[in-house]
């Protein structure tokens, strides 16, 4: 007899942390795996939260976050993407992570269904489970990992109650164009479904990036959700936010406040700085796009097929023609290689048969785990 509820049993552990934990024991292993920036938060930033440390802003913030920050973020938004979100269409979350929690649990009900194209990053699935929602996944791996709205459509019952939509993706580095976004949003009008757009890494787009939030008449139907820890390399300080209509943040801020009470105080006021000091972004952004189109055209000419990235820090590469299970590649490459990259299995349907290398690593590490790959899959030729 276990305590633990039928749902909690259901969910598996996270498939890049399992593959993580086996890293760790192995020595001289580069790392591809954890999709983390390699750049240091900007020292501004930095100096922000110590001033603010110093002053004693060790504080409780309001459920819904630091004013301040709502207005840096409200204009950020209006700077970057011409979205127009005012401070009380905003919430101030744990990272996107717990953004995502949060929303599923406000609008997913027992038995409702959430379109999800996938492979896609691996907290979504989980948490519509945990809310007792099924998942009905789309494959993007045949249409170059870009879901098209007729798809999307395909999908459609009348239990449908979402779609997620994350791009530039985490793990395929695909982007969808904003002609297909305007279809897709037609397509949530029509049948009253809602958009839950993830686009933590909208600013670490190669091309111009234009959200689906920028349509204004669907704005109701929308839940944005975007955070700090990528672009401004500030992963550990744990801060992300929803955009969306008034009452949707209320409810979703019911959740939020009984759970969390409010994002790290210290971090808020560093992303107060973060929203004003966009200059070290184009830089960071510069150094990710050159590092992965380095590593997919490598990859390329080693004859595992890897679509140059739109954004994000990721490249996406096949490897079907050699091995049937992802996960035995990884393995075996960590093994014998001491490369470690994440097997595309864990990422859901249409994962299989792919590997996930996260490319923001020194370039001169980058060169050898990609020389390493190149040893590597000789070896299948013996
Ligand atoms: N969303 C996507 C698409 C991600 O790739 C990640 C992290 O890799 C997250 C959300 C989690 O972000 P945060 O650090 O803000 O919780």
């Amino acid at each position: 007899m276990t305590f633990l509820s039928k749902r909690v049993q259901k969910v598996p552990p996270s498939g890049i942390r399992r593959f993580f934990d086996l890293v760790l024991g192995s020595k001289g292993v580069i790392s591809l795996g954890v999709g983390e920036p390699d750049f240091l938060t900007p020292w501004n930033i930095r100096d922000e939260a110590i001033y603010r440390l110093e002053k004693g802003h060790t504080t409780y913030t309001s459920n819904l976050g630091l004013i301040e920050l709502r207005n840096e973020i409200s204009k950020y938004l209006a700077n970057q993407f011409s979205l127009s979100y005012s401070s009380e269409e905003l919430l101030v979350t744990n990272g996107v992570s717990e953004a995502v929690d949060i929303v599923m649990r406000a609008f997913v009900d027992d038995g409702d269904e959430v379109i999800l194209p996938e492979p896609t990053y691996v907290c979504y699935r989980p948490l519509i489970e945990l809310c007792g929602g099924v998942v009905v996944p789309l494959d993007t791996s045949l249409s170059e990992f870009v879901p098209r709205a007729d798809q999307i459509e395909s999908l459609i019952t009348e239990k449908t109650k979402a779609i997620i939509l994350s791009y530039p993706n985490n793990p395929t580095g695909q982007s969808i164009p904003f002609s297909e976004l305007e279809k897709i949003g037609k397509i949530a009008m029509d049948h009253n479904i809602l958009i839950i757009t993830d686009e933590i890494y909208g600013d670490i787009s190669f091309d111009p990036f234009r959200s689906i939030a920028e349509i204004s008449d669907i704005k109701n139907n929308i839940i944005y959700l975007n955070g700090f820890s990528k672009t401004h390399s500030m992963t550990g300080w744990r801060l992300g936010y929803i955009g969306a209509s008034v009452d949707h943040i209320e409810a979703i801020n019911k959740i939020h406040q009984y759970s969390a009470l409010c994002a790290p105080t210290l971090s808020q006021y560093a992303a107060i700085e973060a929203c004003k000091s966009v200059n070290e972004v184009p830089k960071m952004k510069q150094s990710y796009m050159e590092r992965s189109r380095f590593f997919a055209n490598y990859l390329n000419k080693l004859g595992l097929e890897t679509l140059l990235p739109k954004g994000g820090l990721y490249c996406f590469s096949k490897i079907s023609h050699l091995e049937d299970s992802s996960l035995q590649f990884a393995e075996k490459l960590l093994n014998q290689e001491k490369v470690a990259v994440v097997p595309g299995s864990v990422f859901g349907v249409g994962g299989e048969g792919y590997i996930r290398s996260c490319i923001a690593i020194n370039f001169v590490d980058l060169k050898l785990a990609a020389e390493r790959i190149g040893s590597f899959v000789k070896s299948y030729a013996k």
